[in-house]
């Protein structure tokens, strides 16, 4: 298929999103180029050494099972290529009054501790579930279409959901009359992002149905093995993927791509180009294109989108560990911080009796600029020296400290941040499309596009990104 094209297809970046769309289209026989800024694959995703420990950089939990499997599957994956580990003790999270809520595999156990705490709640959290339950199994197929629209709602038999989908997360937890602490600890997954559940979208609620549901899982060897996987499979397929190579301007003539050129001045003839770096800073900052009236447009609308920050991190080695919760967050307002303990489901990462484990810090993306590289390190600082994540650990010491400035030098971030916020105004109007409507020849994939950022929705994301280049692409005969 490959042979008719003049030019290969040029991948920009090898995050899950680029590794992915990469190997679903060398396995359609077209040639790909991938092109990588850093040394090594998986962006955000990759594995990250300090102090003799190899910790995962940014995530640390695969809530989503099925849609990895999804997205393995078009890529000629089989599932066991990656063995999970299930977590059973999911997450802790001690609230501002000291009060404590935790979160099990187990419904029933969950269920329980929320009845003795407060009584009606066990009842009307089961519902809750439940009812997310079937409304995440209704809509869940709309993930795999790259626009999902009105035809595809309701083929699918979805139309019922739509109202619930353009709703609020805050509305949701509402409407199921739980306890404030209920909702506040089943909202964790927006103060991770630094955002008020009244912006949140209403996805957000089929969390807790997922993890008691699928079960939610970690990866034998972290999450960074996800993109090692990808990668291997990369190589395997045919991809070349060139490292230590950044793209400084994606070069579009009469409105179509022709070639990508990097920071090293090399123009690269491209026949079309799939970017993987963020999607805002793709058309922001990469785009060379002679300004015509919708592109100026777009790129001005694109840079009204509120940003989502990758927060503060301290890797740190500790002795001891602080069992059973893998996940320990501590609620602050609309924030949170999270000790995180691989050593809890991976106990072969001990070293001498100390374990790697890491103090995440989600920020707004606002709060982050204002409090500077400075404010953020006295921050990382402040919480490290608090006594809550510190029961059961005799010692620590702290091998790496990463500021949003950091994480934005280190991994290419367009502006220090990991892609817009997925507020409750953006799911009505769609993320990023995967074909660009301004260049041709241009697709997007990853953590911006449709369906979103966990891991396995940039996966589903490089899988959906292809296929709209495929299909432009194919041969009239096909
Ligand atoms: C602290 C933190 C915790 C998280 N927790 C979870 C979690 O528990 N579970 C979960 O599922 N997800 C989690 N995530 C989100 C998830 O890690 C990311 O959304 C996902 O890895 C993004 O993948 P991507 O392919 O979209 O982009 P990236 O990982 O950002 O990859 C993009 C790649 O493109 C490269 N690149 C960029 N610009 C250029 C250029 N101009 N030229 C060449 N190369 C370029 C970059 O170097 C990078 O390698 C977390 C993220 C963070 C930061």
């Amino acid at each position: 298929m490959s042979a008719s094209l003049a030019h290969p297809i040029i991948v920009i970046g090898a995050g899950v999103g680029g590794l992915s769309a990469a190997i679903r289209l060398a396995r359609q026989g077209y040639r790909v180029q991938v092109l990588e800024a850093r040394p090594q694959a998986g962006g955000l995703a990759s594995g990250f050494t300090a102090g003799g420990f190899t910790f995962d950089a940014g995530p640390y939990i695969l809530l989503d099972k099925p849609g990895l499997e999804w997205a393995f599957a078009q890529l000629g994956i089989a599932p066991d290529a990656l063995p999970l580990t299930p977590i059973e003790h999911v997450y802790h999270v001690l609230h501002e009054d000291g009060r404590a809520t935790a979160f099990d595999r187990s419904l029933a156990t969950t269920a329980a501790g929320f009845e003795a705490q407060f009584p009606g709640s066990g009842a009307l959290y089961k519902a809750f579930v439940e009812k997310m339950l079937a409304t995440h199994h209704n809509v869940q197929p709309l993930t795999f279409h790259s626009h999902p629209g009105v035809w595809d709602v309701l083929r699918n038999g979805s139309l019922g959901s739509v109202p619930f989908m353009l709703s609020s997360l805050a509305s949701v937890l509402d409407k199921a009359q739980l306890p404030p602490a209920l909702q506040a600890s089943i909202g964790i997954w927006t103060h991770i992002a630094g955002q008020p559940m009244t912006q949140a979208p209403a996805p957000m609620a089929f969390v807790p149905g997922l993890f008691h549901g699928v079960g939610s899982y970690y990866p034998k060897g972290g999450m960074r093995a996800v993109p090692e996987l990808l990668e291997a499979e990369a190589r395997a397929a045919g991809v070349d993927i060139q490292y230590n190579t950044k793209v400084q301007a994606i070069e579009a003539f009469s409105g179509a791509v022709t070639a990508v050129m990097t920071t090293d001045g090399d123009l690269m003839p491209a026949t079309a180009v799939v970017s993987d770096a963020a999607g805002i800073g793709t058309y922001v900052e990469l785009v060379e294109a002679k300004p015509n009236k919708m592109l100026q447009q777009q790129k001005q609308e694109l840079q009204k989108l509120p940003l989502q920050s990758p927060g503060t991190c301290a890797y740190l080695a500790v002795r001891g560990r602080q069992p059973p919760y893998y996940i320990r967050f501590k609620l602050r307002g609309a924030g949170c911080t999270a000790f995180v303990q691989p050593g809890l489901l991976a106990p072969e990462l001990a070293q001498d009796g100390w374990y790697p484990a890491r103090l995440i810090s989600p920020l707004a993306h606002p709060e982050a600029d204002a409090l500077g590289a400075e404010g953020q390190r006295e921050l990382i600082d402040q919480q490290l020296a608090e006594p809550w994540w510190q029961e059961g650990i005799s010692e620590y010491k702290v091998l790496h400290r990463r500021t949003t400035f950091e994480w934005g030098r280190d991994y290419n971030l367009y502006r220090d941040s990991m892609n817009p916020v997925m507020t409750s105004r953006l799911m009505l109007k769609g993320r990023l499309a995967h074909r660009s409507p301004t260049i041709k020849g241009l697709y997007l994939t990853g953590s911006s596009t449709h369906p979103g950022q966990w891991v396995s929705f940039c996966a589903i994301a490089g899988v959906l990104a292809a296929d709209c280049l495929a299909h432009d692409y194919r041969p009239a005969h096909a």
